[in-house]
């Protein structure tokens, strides 16, 4: 179910927050009333200021976009969603979309921590269990990926991750949200989306 955390004990890095706050771009009154209301972040001469060693409540993050799902929308939540890859460094290994795709999963468990530890170690490669995941299925001999996203962020918001990775090496791709199948915003705990190019 979107908003629901997996696991208690989960922090997300201010790196994220920053970037979220970064795609709200000129909506700073909605990062700083919605963020600031949940305990994220201190405002000062009214702008939202973030400690950028600190880490934040997965619970309280997630009870954030709940309160902007709530009062102004889908429309909202993909558009931080289109935003965050714009903020993000990628690995060396990201070259075309299938990698691109694939690597979310990583930089989203490279950004979630678990009782202090990160949940992917970037020098064992090793990555633990506790947000879920974002998948890369490629569909052989087509010019598709199936994504299964299951993890506890909105159904609006992973369309536009995966819809700005996708755009990264090919601009007119198109990620389509499979509607024959289950869907968080009817409190299951995954969506599947198509990326066509
Ligand atoms: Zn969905």
């Amino acid at each position: 179910m979107q908003f629901k955390v997996f696991e208690p004990d989960i922090e997300v890095n201010a790196p994220t927050v920053s970037a979220i706050i970064a795609g709200l771009g000129r909506f700073t009154n909605i990062s700083r009333r919605y963020l600031s209301q949940v305990g994220i972040g201190t405002v000062v001469d009214k702008k939202l200021v973030l400690d950028i060693d600190a880490w934040y409540s997965q619970d309280a993050w997630l009870r954030a976009f709940e309160n902007i799902a709530n009062q102004i929308g889908d429309r909202l939540l993909f558009n931080i969603g289109m935003s965050i890859p714009n903020n993000a460094r990628f690995p060396s290994w990201v070259t075309d979309i299938e990698s691109a795709v694939r690597s979310i999963d990583v930089a989203y468990h490279l950004n979630h921590r678990k009782d202090g530890v990160q949940l992917f170690d970037t020098e064992t490669g090793v990555m633990r269990e506790g947000i879920g995941h974002y998948g890369c299925e490629p569909m052989e001999g087509e010019n598709e990926i199936r994504s299964v996203s299951n993890n506890p962020y909105p159904c609006a918001f992973d369309r536009g991750i995966i819809t700005a990775m996708a755009h990264k090496f090919k601009p007119d791709a198109r990620v389509v949200h499979d509607d024959s199948a289950e869907c968080r915003k009817n409190g299951v705990d995954s969506c599947t989306y198509h990326v066509y190019w």
